[in-house]
């Protein structure tokens, strides 16, 4: 009886001691893993700025849109803020930019809207059943359709409508802008937006 007695709190403390060392291996590989998150960050954001250095040369100036992407279930979070302290933390200079209708404008003509119209195979598998088809918005085009307004790599107008790329366009939309304000110091009127009518 006195031996049941004497060795329950020793078995407790076994088991205490067990549970103790379960959660401090926990942590110590929460750390580590920790650790390791972040050296590999940090090897892949000078791997990054190695690679800027070598396509743009010394001189590059980064140009990102203002808009903060919001967290989406099921989709990679977008780098924004973190992306740019980086680079500035690298020595490369980063610049905001307004994205307003830069890809809703055509930056061949600058005059003709883009619009949406390839449907697609719904890419939800679990949707497909109640819409199989959707509007694709990766590809655009030009709603000009002025034969003049476009022209081939042979610098014949091109027949039917310009298609674009949607970031492809507000990549070059974002050129026009960055062009316009080196050499007015204005926005391009068709990226404005809209005043207000005032009274
Ligand atoms: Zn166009």
């Amino acid at each position: 009886m006195q031996a049941t007695t004497s060795s329950q709190p020793s078995t407790n403390n076994s088991r205490g001691s067990l549970v103790g060392q379960r959660a401090a291996h926990g942590q110590l590989l929460h750390r580590k893993l920790q650790l390791l998150a972040y050296i590999y960050t940090e090897r892949a954001n000078a791997r990054l700025v190695h690679s800027l250095h070598n396509k743009f040369g010394d001189n590059m100036v980064g140009i990102m849109g203002d808009w903060s992407a919001l967290h989406r279930r099921f989709r990679e979070p977008i780098r924004g803020k973190g992306m740019c302290k980086m680079m500035r933390r690298h020595g490369l200079p980063v610049y905001l930019l307004n994205k307003h209708k830069t890809s809703s404008i055509c930056p061949k003509c600058c005059t003709g809207d883009l619009e949406k119209f390839l449907e697609v195979d719904n890419p939800c598998k679990w949707r497909r059943h109640e819409r199989p088809k959707v509007i694709c918005h990766g590809l655009l085009r030009c709603m000009n359709r002025d034969p003049a307004a476009h022209k081939d790599k042979h610098g014949k107008p091109l027949e039917g409508a310009r298609c674009w790329n949607c970031d492809m366009a507000a990549a070059l939309n974002f050129a026009h802008i960055l062009r316009s304000a080196r050499a007015t110091g204005q926005v391009p009127e068709q990226f404005r937006h809209a005043q207000p009518a005032q009274n």
